[in-house]
């Protein structure tokens, strides 16, 4: 059911306030527009901005882009290598080939441009610096000195959110991520083509990737936070045996990866949480671009309902709706994932073995890269729910 219409408003208050123009906000700020809502989206860096991240698009992630989108796909994996620690290498092919390879800067362009043109006015190289409520006004301060009014705020300001301390924000798993974007020679960028490979690495959870990006491949190791020495000396590793070691990359980073406690709140008063501000990412794949976009739309539809509350108790159902639309899309993703990285960091080579050499496993999860399926729907599987059973590996066991 649509919302009912936007009422006038006080000169100088906008409708919504969306902080950070990633995929999460840039799809908040589209919605809310699309809305009606005087939408405005802040964006701290001056876009287009560089974000360490691997730009693997799986099936969900394409479906909830808005349709028509303008973007380059770099290439699209039909071949999967998996390995164990350097071993056991077995490379399986893809039924539908999905996973598209994207460059972050021109992906959250894109999405910024289409919230631009539903409505939102973009105000890049401004950051949110503080924020606080009184009745039904939530302030948002900027590094640029101002104090901007809103009916609704939603916080889309990525893994060291300031939004999402304000609301509260628990983890259940936090993870650093190393990332290197290294150019490569025409031999090694064929040997790449099509092709991604996923490491199951020395440290417990934790994994290497090599996507493929033409002329460039982006390659990193992510494990979880505590350890960046073992961390680092797993990427150079992993680096040199994949042999992308040689030329000087273009970008060489580190960001941390959060996955929420399922009690964590959403919402307080009028300001909402969205994608990794919301510590909504995949604990297994770390994969986090369908959760943003995802938790985007929602956020962009809930914040046009805060607008348009007659009271503050109509307000507070349209918070709390929201934190229910996450918990029934997204949390029981996250509940499945979750379990899923429990088996993994208990046993890998038992995952390792499960994907590389039972046909039936590869398919779940090659029908799950492609958006047939969801992470709860492979964790179904009898041969799983067995594995999960007999390795004790059981939800809300998820490593701190
Ligand atoms: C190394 C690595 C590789 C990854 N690879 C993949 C992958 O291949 N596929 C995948 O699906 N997921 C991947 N992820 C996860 C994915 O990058 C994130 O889940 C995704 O970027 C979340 O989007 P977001 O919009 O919530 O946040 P972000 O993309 O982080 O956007 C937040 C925005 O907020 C801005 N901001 C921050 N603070 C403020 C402030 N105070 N005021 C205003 N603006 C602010 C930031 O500049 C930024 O533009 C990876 C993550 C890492 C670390």
């Amino acid at each position: 059911m649509p919302p009912p219409p936007v009422p006038t408003r006080a000169p100088g208050t906008w409708d919504v306030i969306v902080v950070g123009a990633g995929p999460a906000g840039a799809t908040a700020a589209r919605v809310a527009a699309e809305h009606g809502c005087r939408t405005l989206l802040l964006e701290r860096a001056a876009i287009p901005r560089y974000k360490t991240c691997g730009g693997g698009l799986i099936g969900a992630s394409l479906a909830a882009l808005p349709p028509g989108l303008p973007l380059k796909v770099y290439d699209t994996a039909r071949q999967f290598t998996f390995a164990l620690d350097g071993r056991r290498e077995r490379t399986l092919t893809c039924a539908t080939p999905t996973c598209a390879m994207v460059y972050r800067s021109e992906l959250d362009s894109a999405l910024t441009d289409a919230a631009a043109q539903a409505g939102a006015e973009v105000r890049d190289s401004t950051a949110l610096t503080a924020l606080e409520q009184e009745g039904d006004t939530v302030t948002v301060r900027t590094n640029r000195g101002d104090a901007l009014h809103a009916r609704a705020v939603v916080g889309a300001d990525g893994s060291a959110s300031r939004v999402s301390r304000y609301v509260g924000v628990r983890c259940a798993q936090v993870d650093l991520a190393l990332e290197a974007e290294v150019p490569v020679d025409e031999r090694t960028a064929d040997r790449w083509r099509g092709r991604l490979l996923m490491e199951w690495g020395p440290l417990p959870g934790s994994f290497g990737w090599v996507f493929p990006k033409g002329d460039v491949c982006t390659a990193g190791v992510v494990a979880a936070r505590g350890n960046p020495v073992a961390l680092r000396a797993y990427k150079e590793d992993f680096l040199a045996r994949q042999g992308l070691l040689g030329a000087r990359p273009l970008h060489d980073t580190g960001h941390l990866t959060r996955c929420r406690h399922p009690d964590s709140p959403l919402a307080r008063g009028r300001v909402l949480v969205a994608g990794d501000a919301a510590a909504l990412v995949d604990h297994w794949s770390r994969e986090g671009i369908s959760y943003a976009l995802r938790s985007g739309d929602l956020a962009g539809h809930a914040a046009a309902r805060l607008v348009s509350a007659a009271d503050e108790r109509e307000a507070a159902t349209a918070a709390d709706d929201y934190g229910r639309r996450i918990n029934e899309v997204l949390g029981v993703e996250m509940r499945a994932s979750s379990v899923l990285m429990n088996l993994f960091t208990r046993n890998p080579g038992l995952v390792h073995t499960t994907v590389t050499r039972l046909p039936l496993a590869w398919r779940r999860l090659d029908a799950y890269i492609a958006g047939r399926t969801s992470v709860a729907g492979i964790m179904t599987a009898p041969l799983v729910r067995a594995a999960t059973a007999l390795t004790g590996a059981r939800r809300g066991d998820v490593r701190p």
